[in-house]
């Protein structure tokens, strides 16, 4: 199995069986970085705990690195930087961001427009917690500058520039899975096997948890506590997105933080979509796609894509998998079907 994530074949919740005392799972969890709480789990032997502590640090680092640089909350951040300038010349990046903004491009192809980082164009006139969201005369004054074509990269000079002026990029659809990336490299280069590492809805699991498979869980959106479907997962990155995270509730309508960039409104055609692929870089700029094209449309992309699986849950509350997810084996017969 080369790029592929790893599915285990059992649906059965991992028995935590003792552990050898001469090893343990450390964890830790950090708040407000990036928005959200950082969690790192890992396994490590007696030997290797300071080591293991290190490693995790280290991880929280690079997080903080990465939200220093691409948050737009932060006006000294890069990204504040280049939608500060870029409509009006060619603004000098990083390495770094200049691969990430050249990733969300290739994402926004892929998925057809649906993932669009310029959605900040209109998306910057919503404020969730404060309850705000821009009239509509505003979303249509706005609207003509979302499209990632407006973004241009000049790989010999590293410059990002935008077309048009009024044009904002956001990578909060990006940012944090990319940010998980990097933190299970870190760990994976310094020799740690068995891991996990979290930032708000975007995860990676390296190896397995004594021997058997990483049990994810995915959250009824109405019910925190209650969950609909579980999988279990084996070296493998997963990304959910959902109605519930980041919203506030008007005359009947929800209006949350997935914004569908042809319409500059909140995108509602799923009420949450759980991705897994190989880089949660990958799951996390796949998950806002089922919002805005819809169950059948996006599962036709996710199809496609050899290395990626996909859950949805739909506005009737109806779970849908992808392909791969279907179960193996003949197909089980209900007792009326197989009387026929
Ligand atoms: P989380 O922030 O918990 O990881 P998501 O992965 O669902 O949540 O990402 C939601 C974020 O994606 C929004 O807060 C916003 O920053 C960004 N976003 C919203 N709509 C789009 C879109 N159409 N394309 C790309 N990014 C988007
Ligand atoms: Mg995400």
């Amino acid at each position: 199995m080369s790029t592929r994530y790893r599915l285990a074949s059992l649906l059965t919740l991992a028995v935590l069986a003792a552990a050898p005392a001469h090893a343990a799972w450390l964890s830790r969890g950090v708040d407000g970085i990036m928005g959200t709480r950082i969690y790192v789990e890992l396994w490590a032997e007696d030997k290797d705990k300071a080591r293991g502590e290190e490693a995790i640090d280290a991880v929280m680092d690079e997080m903080r690195h990465i939200d220093e640089s691409m948050s737009v909350y932060k006006p000294t951040s890069e990204v504040s930087k280049v939608n500060a300038l870029a409509a009006t010349q060619p603004v000098k990046i990083s390495a770094e961001l200049f691969a990430l903004l050249t990733t969300a491009l290739e994402y926004s192809r892929i998925t057809e427009g649906a993932f669009d980082i310029t959605y900040a164009s209109v998306g910057y006139m919503y404020d969730f917690r404060a309850r705000q969201r821009p009239t509509e005369q505003q979303i249509q004054a706005a609207l003509p500058a979302v499209n990632y074509k407006h973004v241009l990269l000049d790989a010999g000079t590293s410059t990002v520039r935008f077309s048009q002026p009024g044009v904002r990029i956001d990578l909060g659809g990006i940012a944090k899975g990319y940010a998980v990336d990097c933190g299970v490299e870190i760990l994976r280069a310094r020799g740690f096997t068995h891991v996990l590492v979290n930032a708000g809805g975007d995860s990676r699991v390296l190896g397995d948890r004594f021997g058997k498979p990483w049990i994810i869980g995915i959250r009824h959106p109405d019910h925190p506590d209650e969950i609909v479907t579980r999988v279990p997962l084996t070296d493998a990155a997963f990304s959910t997105s959902g109605d519930y995270e980041r919203y506030f509730d008007e005359d009947g309508v929800r209006y949350h933080h997935i914004i569908d960039p042809h319409t500059g409104h909140s995108a509602s055609k799923v009420r949450s979509a759980t991705v897994i692929a190989s880089t949660a870089t990958r799951t996390d700029g796949l998950s806002k796609t089922a919002f805005v094209l819809g169950p059948d449309e996006a599962m036709r992309i996710y199809n496609a894509l050899d290395d990626v699986d996909a859950i949805l849950v739909a506005p009737d509350g109806r779970i849908l998998y992808s392909k791969g997810l279907e179960p193996a084996g003949p197909p089980v017969h209900s007792p009326s079907e197989s009387r026929k």
